[in-house]
């Protein structure tokens, strides 16, 4: 690290994402993301802004962007916020924090960002232990604490909260912001946005990255009452006065409109979830109960780490992490039919 900088990028232990290898082709079942293209609208959408608008700045509140979501939502278009991917917007919600003295919780198994942004923005953090079957103990979060933030479903788990759960949480929690971070949640959980009347302290964050497989598109956002949303803008806007490029602009909107692709392949994600889990169990796999797109798996005899290197000299990458609790599971994305099918074959032959 270079002297001239300040101790601030010395001490960060920044986070690493999943791999994504340029010279070999895989099977990529590692980062969760989507195994069907966009919307062919999205394309056609970014095609025509490529060739007509590049020259000019982009709107810098992305203002149809948000009106689409909020007509689609049902919500109004202030209780909306913008960022590049669910990352920033989740980096924007741990910097607006409200500062009470107590910590933050969030559960001890789940999205690795969490621990780097409030390393990053020294704010003091609470790990709340997973129950034995890793379920999100609920009664865990009612304890004072600074503010919330639990994914559902949780990753890397899969595992789900009912809408009557969060619920709960937020009955409990009226003094901070409670976040709930739903980038899995349209592969069969149900969405805690309509609870955004009842509860002002309630933000909940999605993306385009999984559900509308525009992950290499960078759109996320952030559903909750006009004043949290206007804590937020102040923040971004002190950094960044543009809210999304206009290629992400463009296409977005076009994503949240095709309903009707967007219906079949998250469907067809499911279902292929619940197939493969099912061949998974019959060999004798541990399959945690997921409602995201993808699964975490343990096999009783093989260890996790040999099936990650045995799978990867068969061209498959999926996600091992070598963490306390869940160093015998892997992560494993789900694909297309096809991939899936490549994928068992491949266990098949390795177990
Ligand atoms: N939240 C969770 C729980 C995730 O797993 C991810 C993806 N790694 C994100 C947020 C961020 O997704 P994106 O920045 O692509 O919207």
């Amino acid at each position: 690290m270079s002297k001239y900088w300040s101790k601030l990028a010395a001490g960060v232990d920044p986070y690493v994402p999943g791999e994504q290898p340029k010279d070999k082709k895989y099977i990529k079942l590692n980062t969760n993301e989507n195994p069907y293209p966009p919307s062919p609208r999205v394309l056609e959408a970014i095609k025509t802004v490529a060739n007509e608008s590049l020259k000019l700045y982009p709107d810098p509140n992305g203002d149809e962007l948000k009106r689409t979501l909020a007509e689609y939502f049902g919500l109004k278009k202030d209780r909306i916020f913008l960022g590049n991917g669910s990352d920033e917007v989740l980096a924007f919600s741990f910097m607006t924090f409200f500062d009470s003295g107590f910590p933050i919780l969030f559960p001890d198994i789940t999205y690795s960002f969490y621990p780097v942004y409030a390393n990053l923005f020294k704010i003091n953090y609470e790990l709340i232990p997973l129950n034995d079957d890793f379920a999100i103990p609920v009664d865990q979060f009612f304890k004072p604490n600074g503010g919330i933030i639990i994914p559902n479903p949780n990753a890397p788990t899969g595992e789900y909260l009912t809408l009557e759960a969060i619920e709960e949480i937020l009955l409990h929690n009226n003094e901070h912001v409670v976040i709930i971070d739903e980038a899995y949640i349209d592969f069969g959980g149900e969405s805690a946005r309509k609870l955004i009347d009842k509860y002002p302290n309630l933000l909940v964050v999605h993306t385009l990255s999984k559900s509308r497989s525009l992950a290499g598109l960078r759109v996320g956002f952030a559903m909750g009452h006009e004043d949290l949303i206007e804590g937020l803008n102040r923040v971004k806007n002190s950094f960044n006065s543009y809210t999304l490029d206009r290629l992400a602009l463009a296409g977005a909107v076009e994503a949240i409109k095709d309903e009707a692709y967007f219906q079949v392949t998250s469907k067809k994600i499911s279902q292929t979830r619940e197939r493969v889990t099912q061949d998974l169990q019959i060999m004798g796999f541990k399959v945690l109960p997921s409602k995201a797109n993808f699964i975490f798996i343990s096999h009783p005899s093989v260890k996790a780490e040999e099936l990650f290197l045995k799978l990867k000299e068969e061209s498959i990458l999926v996600r091992y992490f070598k963490k306390p609790r869940i160093d015998n599971f892997l992560r494993v994305s789900i694909g297309s039919d096809d991939e899936m099918d490549n994928f068992l074959k491949a266990i098949c032959k390795i177990i």
